[in-house]
């Protein structure tokens, strides 16, 4: 079998900061595979398409079963592949889930079963971002700023059947509009941490001691301000403290000594190298690479393996369209070390729904394993006709 063809679209969607980038690579065989480079928030979207265009004319001609050889081309033979960022390893990472799409539709198995088999046949779940209120299939995010706000988007994903719910409690100021970067630097004001802690005890009371809680910073802090804001965490047993500083392996060692709460982090940590200082120093106890922008299943799973020596669990990353959403299930399926699965408040929001063939979405906080050969989910017609661009290469 070899790659005959590949197509990348970016989409434009009705968020003008949400522009999903997939590729879909073909076959001689008939047989096709889609993936999807997950920069569709944030500002490298352009980029990553640019990169999966330029990577993809490596590969045409290859065997498109030989994932391994192929991801070594494009990690060995691109000059700025070795180390790269999250564009190079987005781009990587989109061809390299088509790939295993393929994979799973000409051996006829879901991409678990390749992996080695699943070990659970449900994902528990938590509801994501929830600082943006839990709706359902509305255009636009309802930002909460008020403690009630914060406790009543709690009550609705644990209504659902959610025994999960993520915050960041640092996002929108009282009266509306962003904290700013000077707000949770260094020492941040008591006002501000007051602020964080009536959002946090207003969810702890609404959901009670049997619901986790995971407490989101995306980074923004600074370590003595990520150290204060874990003190409150601390008194309200959250299940872990995802990205509290810019991720640096000694500067989240340095946060990890200091608090008693465990620390997450990986969405901006590209590939098994830059992994590696956080499981030598046990900073990390759960990890979040995401499979768009980590190199794909090629790659993430060997991470994942290297963190279970480690002891260390795996929730993946997944803030892009339900094609990722369908590639973690794979993942997380059959890691030993998962922890739990994150969906994302972008997978109910009108903007990010009908990309895919299918929007899965969990029942009673879990979501289903699917059974379908390769990812079991494909890029829509729609999606199609929404491209702003769309390049093939042959
Ligand atoms: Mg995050």
């Amino acid at each position: 079998m070899k790659i005959t063809k590949i197509e990348v679209l970016k989409v434009k969607t009705t968020r003008p900061t949400w522009r999903p980038v997939f590729c879909r690579v073909y076959t001689d065989e008939g047989i096709y595979g889609d993936g999807e480079a997950a920069l569709a928030y944030g500002r490298a979207a352009d980029a990553g398409f640019a990169a999966v265009r330029e990577f993809a004319g490596l590969i045409i001609g290859m065997d498109p079963l030989a994932n391994e050889v192929i991801w070594e081309k494009l990690y060995k033979t691109t000059f700025w592949g070795q180390n790269g960022g999250p564009v190079i390893f987005a781009a990587i990472g989109a061809l390299d889930m088509a790939l295993w799409d393929i994979k799973g539709k000409y051996f006829h198995a879901p991409i678990h079963q390749l992996l080695g088999g699943a070990c659970r046949t449900k994902l528990r779940s938590y509801a994501s971002q929830l600082q943006n209120g839990w709706e359902y299939g509305e255009d636009n995010y309802a930002c909460q700023t008020a403690p009630e706000g914060f406790a009543d988007a709690a009550r609705k994903a644990v209504a659902e059947g959610y025994d999960a719910v993520k915050f960041d409690f640092f996002e929108k100021k009282p009266g509306g509009g962003d904290f700013t970067a000077e707000d949770r630097r260094c020492f941040v004001l008591p006002k501000d941490l007051q602020t964080v802690e009536d959002r946090l005890a207003a969810v702890r009371e609404a959901v009670g001691d049997q619901v986790d809680i995971i407490a989101e910073a995306h980074s923004r802090m600074d370590a003595p301000g990520a150290i204060r804001y874990a003190r409150i965490l601390e008194k309200y047993n959250v299940m872990f403290f995802e990205e509290p500083d810019t991720p640096t392996p000694y500067m989240t060692k340095y946060i990890a000594d200091q608090v008693n709460i465990p620390l997450a982090g990986g969405e901006r940590i590209y590939g098994r190298w830059q992994f590696v200082p956080y499981f030598e120093d046990r900073s990390l106890q759960v990890i979040q690479p995401d499979l768009g922008n980590c190199g794909g299943f090629t790659e993430v799973k060997k991470i994942c393996d290297m963190a279970h020596a480690y002891d260390v669990s795996v929730q993946a990353h997944i803030c892009a369209s339900a094609l990722s959403t369908a590639a973690a299930i794979h993942l997380e399926a059959v890691l030993p070390n998962f922890v739990i699965h994150e969906h994302h408040i972008c997978n109910r929001i009108t903007y990010n729904m009908g990309l895919t063939t299918e929007d899965v979405q969990p029942v009673q906080g879990y979501l289903e394993v699917p059974m379908a050969p390769g990812l079991g989910n494909e890029i829509s017609e729609k999606a199609y006709r929404m491209a702003d661009t769309l390049s093939v290469v042959e």
